[in-house]
């Protein structure tokens, strides 16, 4: 839970320093039509991903887990007129939810939205040899992690940045005996990363709007 304090912070910066537009809170509003209301990234997480995907030099980005559509926007806004997403969504509900979103904002033609479980919509993308990306977001089932980031090294060119949230679980993330498949997938991801030697990586812990959370970044060499 969010303490007031961290609220309040949040709110402050979000204000001074981030721009969300109407489309973008037509979007966060949308959430409680999903099967996941209130999961989106905050606003000022939103921007964050938008400057690491810029920072990157991003124009090919490929998100685990779209829901209302809100950080793929923010996503589609980083990789400019020439870029593209594509975005994984289990939840045709979601999906349409999110389409209908990217129109509002603009940004439909940059964004390609695959339904179904994500495992199977990379692998397709594997298989038809798809473009490699430049950054990747994994944000939707966290026992899956591990996988996903297998897809990703399968999916990325050499810099590419992979960014995974939601990673401290409550502080269960630091407990080896956790019997949640979540926190087990976050561990598990972790470990692949510090074990794989094409892979930097760190982990940042968070507070504000969301409550505690923090998530992990990775480079590809
Ligand atoms: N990235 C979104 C944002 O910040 O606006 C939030 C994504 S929400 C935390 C997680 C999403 O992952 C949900 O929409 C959920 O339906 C989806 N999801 C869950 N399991 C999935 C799977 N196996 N394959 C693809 N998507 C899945």
């Amino acid at each position: 839970e969010a303490s007031d304090a961290w609220r309040t912070v949040d709110r402050y910066f979000t204000s001074t320093l981030v721009g969300e537009d109407s489309a973008l809170v037509v979007a966060r509003d949308s959430g409680d039509k999903t099967t996941m209301p209130n999961a989106e990234v905050a606003a000022n997480q939103g921007a964050f991903l938008e400057l690491l995907a810029q920072i990157a030099g991003a124009r090919r980005v490929l998100e685990f887990g779209t829901l209302a559509g809100y950080s793929t926007i923010w996503l589609a806004r980083a990789v400019g007129e020439q870029g593209h997403v594509i975005t994984l969504e289990l939840e045709p509900q979601n999906a349409a939810v999110a389409e209908a979103n990217f129109h509002v904002a603009g940004v439909s033609h940059r964004i390609e939205t695959i339904v179904g479980p994500a495992t199977e919509s990379a692998e397709r993308l594997i298989h038809d040899g798809a473009e490699p990306f430049d950054f990747v977001f994994i944000d939707a089932d966290k026992p899956n992690n591990p996988a996903y980031l297998a897809a990703a090294l399968k999916l990325t060119r050499s810099g590419a940045v992979i960014v995974i949230d939601n990673v401290v679980r409550n502080g269960a993330v630091a407990d080896a005996a956790s019997a949640d498949p979540r926190v087990q997938g976050v561990r598990a991801v972790a470990k692949d990363i510090a074990a794989h030697p094409g892979l930097d990586g760190t982990a940042i812990q968070t507070v504000g709007e969301k409550g505690w959370d923090g998530l992990i970044i990775a480079r590809r060499r």
